[in-house]
């Protein structure tokens, strides 16, 4: 038996250490549990001690579990690969997407938000290893991306997301996320407003926290391995 409560003590600690190595106050970094495979029972616990930020990476197993939240003022982020036939809910369910990527995608997601709900937070996904086979725009596309989306009125940009190739050093973990900051404080000279870099998992949350993640999504080292 995984305890949510005991788990979450724990890891709103750790963070508050590394914010405080990192001479940034504790309540700079959000954390975002990564509840996708995970049961209502544990999202439920989580929330219960105070959680309020939740993450689910597959749309219709994150509306369903919104569904079966509405009793409870939770904070729901789509975090998972956004394929366009998919928007219209996403824009109708969720507070935030990280993962936005194309301008199309921003377009609908635009379009298909409700008129009677607040713009939807939407950060854009880098891909930083310039891989093609990995989602995210690249460092090249991002200024124009960033640009076109902030001007959208039912979506308020809020930053930059990444998702780097896993590594076990310190030092090698904190260069994918100090270049995702120098892009973000690039974007802001350019006089884009941006107050988000969405960083760091249960393995390298620490790394993030170092080079200025305000929002840490953690899965794991909450819930326990995935169903
Ligand atoms: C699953 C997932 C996480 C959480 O990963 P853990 O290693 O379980 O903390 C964070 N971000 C994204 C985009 C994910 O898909």
């Amino acid at each position: 038996m995984i305890r949510v409560t005991e788990n979450l003590a724990i890891i709103s600690d750790l963070l508050a250490i590394s914010a405080s190595e990192a001479q940034r106050p504790a309540n700079a970094v959000k954390l975002l549990a990564v509840s996708k495979k995970q049961p209502i029972s544990k999202i439920r616990a989580a929330a219960a001690a105070g959680q309020r930020d939740f993450g689910e990476n597959f749309v219709q197993e994150g509306i369903d579990k919104i569904d079966q939240c509405r009793d409870l003022d939770l904070v729901w982020h789509f975090i998972g690969h956004l394929q366009s036939n998919k928007t219209r809910v996403v824009a109708e369910y969720f507070d935030w997407v990280h993962t936005v990527d194309k301008l199309k995608t921003a377009k609908r997601l635009n379009d298909q938000r409700p008129a009677c709900q607040s713009a939807l937070n939407v950060c854009l996904q880098v891909n930083l290893d310039d891989e093609s086979s990995k989602s995210g725009v690249t460092a090249a596309g991002l200024p124009a991306l960033a640009a076109a989306v902030a001007e959208l009125p039912n979506l308020r940009f809020r930053g930059l997301m990444c998702l780097p190739r896993p590594a076990d050093e310190l030092a090698a973990q904190r260069k994918p996320f100090a270049e995702l900051r120098k892009m973000a404080e690039s974007l802001r000279a350019n006089g884009i407003e941006t107050d988000t870099l969405s960083m760091g998992m249960s393995g390298d949350y620490q790394a993030a926290i170092l080079e200025g993640a305000t929002i840490v999504r953690i899965g794991t080292a909450l819930f326990g391995e995935r169903k």
